[in-house]
């Protein structure tokens, strides 16, 4: 765990988050400032800085989180489509250095995101 990243205090229990699902691989939580009716943050609990930082070896991890994702779309019952997104980096949106995939539903996406 980084001592110093707000991600890895959630997945320690030491900063409150509302979780919706959890396994050994990941949690999935509430964003705090929800951009849609839904909007999950789907977190790895291994401190890992973004999908730049990805490698073959976490092959399982991608896997889980997109198998996650699915699973709460539909458990969601997001019926009519979600949106699954991971902000990369200073150019992609990213401001919680550990990667995360944001779930969100129950609104029309709009493309291009801006
Ligand atoms: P990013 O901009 O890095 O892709 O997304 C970070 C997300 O984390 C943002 O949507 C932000 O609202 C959310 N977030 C930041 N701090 C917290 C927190 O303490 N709790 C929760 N539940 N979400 C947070
Ligand atoms: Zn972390």
């Amino acid at each position: 765990m980084a001592a110093e990243c707000i991600f890895c205090r959630i997945v320690a229990g030491a900063i409150p988050a509302e979780r919706v699902y959890e396994d050994d691989a990941l949690i999935a939580i509430r964003d705090i400032n929800p951009q849609a009716p839904t909007h999950l943050l789907l977190i790895p609990r291994r401190h890992i800085g973004s999908l730049a930082d990805l490698t073959p070896a976490d092959r399982d991890l991608g896997g889980a989180l997109l198998l996650a994702a699915r699973a709460l779309a539909d458990r969601l019952e997001l019926v009519r489509g979600f949106r699954l997104v991971a902000n990369s980096g200073s150019e992609g949106g990213q401001t919680v250095p550990h990667l995360h995939l944001h779930l969100l539903g129950g609104r029309p996406m709009r493309w291009p995101p801006g």
